[in-house]
């Protein structure tokens, strides 16, 4: 009887992973008077998106800039398809621009940053990587803050503590607005209709799978931040009540602790039998200057909210585009 013939192992060839089809990456950038880093961000970003497999659209929101950027920008377009331009009518701040940016954007994700170089574009590699790894919001954490005044610094660090204790989600602490979002976050946070909108918190706050990449927060490139220590400390308090109502509710709790506090000093001067009219009238004198200074905070409070209650029901358009370039609008 003939013998099996032993089967002859088949040669291994080695599984090539398929290769995943390229990305439409979205890089959204505000800009306001930013004419000596526009050219200098665009060279980092083309660096490194003809390094990478994805493909790449640069969505600078012009904001209202008084400079030279409007040339700049066309100029860039003019060489680089990838470039777009959004201009804005006048200045309406950085959060108005990026959601005019967010919104035009076409991107599978969207990485948002500023013109200055201090989100430092070599970070954005690893945003793209981690986004792939299946997060859809990856936040740049910074780890130093070179070049930004003690006193901002400072600011910041409590800021991003108190917001987290406030906001009642998971809102990561150190990050900015240098981030990538996916679709998915990017399409929840057009959909946000308020006013009063970061995109730190308004893009935590859907929640979805987030996590950080540290990065080394750089100095400008040129010019100087657009923001002063007094606007950054009014921007810091608008986004306390812009996203939590904490601050009525602290408002309530000192209202008590007055009231137990009156109570206390009514009881003493009767217990103690407090007979010296000068004092007790000094006493209702300090009282009264307490209170009254008490009550005009309080009643400062409830105006922040209902003020900006009244612009949100004037539902004004958040921004308005004088025009574009490379940006098909509807
Ligand atoms: N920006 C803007 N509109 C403004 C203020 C700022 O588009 O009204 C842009 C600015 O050009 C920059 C980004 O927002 O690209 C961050 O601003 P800046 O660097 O001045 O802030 P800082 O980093 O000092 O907090
Ligand atoms: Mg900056």
């Amino acid at each position: 009887m003939a013998s099996a013939r032993p089967k002859r192992p088949r040669k291994r060839t080695a599984r090539r992973k398929p290769k995943a089809p390229p990305k439409l990456i979205s890089v959204v950038i505000p800009a306001y008077n930013e004419e000596p880093n526009l050219r200098f961000i665009y060279e980092y970003l083309r660096v490194v998106f003809d390094n990478g497999n994805d493909d790449a659209e640069i969505v600078f929101v012009d904001d209202g800039s008084t400079d030279n950027s409007r040339e700049i920008l066309t100029q860039l377009h003019k060489h680089d398809s990838r470039v777009k331009a959004i201009f804005l009518s006048r200045n309406f701040g950085q959060s108005a621009a990026l959601t005019a940016g967010i919104e035009a954007a076409k991107g599978d994700a969207i990485i948002v940053m500023d013109a200055d170089g201090q989100d430092p574009p070599e970070v954005v590699p690893d945003l793209i990587a981690k986004w792939k790894e299946g997060y859809e919001v990856v936040g740049g954490k910074r780890t130093s803050r070179r070049g930004e005044p003690v006193i901002k610094r400072a600011l910041a660090f409590v800021w991003y503590r108190v917001m987290r204790l406030l906001v009642g989600w998971d809102m990561p602490v150190d990050t900015g607005e240098f981030r990538i979002l996916d679709r998915k976050v990017a399409d929840v946070f057009c959909a946000c209709p308020q006013r009063h909108r970061l995109v730190r918190t308004l893009t935590s706050w859907p929640g979805f799978r987030q996590t950080t990449v540290d990065y080394d927060h750089a100095p400008r490139h040129a010019g100087k931040s657009k923001y002063t220590t007094g606007s950054s400390f009014r921007l810091a308090l608008t986004s306390i009540t812009g996203f939590s109502l904490a601050p009525l509710r602290i408002a309530f709790a000192v209202g008590i602790a007055v009231i137990f506090c009156a109570l206390f000093a009514c009881a003493w001067i009767l217990i103690s039998g407090a007979r010296d009219t000068v004092n007790l009238i000094a006493l209702a004198v300090a009282g009264l200057w307490l209170l009254g200074g008490i009550q005009c905070v309080l009643i400062g409070i409830i105006g922040e909210y209902v003020g900006r209650n009244y612009i949100e029901t004037q539902r004004r358009p958040l921004y308005v585009v004088r025009d574009t370039v490379g940006i098909n609008r509807k």
